[in-house]
């Protein structure tokens, strides 16, 4: 399940962030994840309660924003949103497109707690 090397990247970058000003528990970490990406939301979740106890995110939130896939037919320049499995061009049937989004795996925000 490569999900779990995923979520750990994930938790590390925000550790690194969340220690960098001075947090002590990290209250929601929020991504983008593309569709075409393979991460499965689940598998995902699972991964974030496995590995956060006894981390600054124990207890945390990992939200989950989903972002479709995106092509641009260089024939006709249309722009479209499509499924993994269908790229061709919804207007000329160009089966050859540029992908412009659906491949992100990103953290958007990590939102902190601090000690007063
Ligand atoms: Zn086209």
């Amino acid at each position: 399940m490569h999900e779990m090397g995923i979520c750990q990247s994930i938790l590390d970058a925000s550790f690194e962030a969340a220690e960098a000003e001075g947090a002590t528990r990290i209250k929601e970490i929020r991504i983008s994840v593309g569709e075409l990406t393979e991460v499965v939301d689940f598998a995902l979740q699972f991964a974030f309660e496995s590995l956060s106890p006894g981390t600054l995110a124990e207890g945390g939130k990992l939200v989950v924003n989903r972002i479709p896939a995106k092509s641009r037919c260089p024939s006709c320049g249309t722009e479209f949103e499509h499924d993994r499995f269908e790229t061709t061009c919804p207007e000329c049937g160009n089966p050859f497109n540029e992908n412009i989004a659906g491949r992100e795996l990103l953290i958007d925000s990590v939102d902190v707690e601090k000690d007063d």
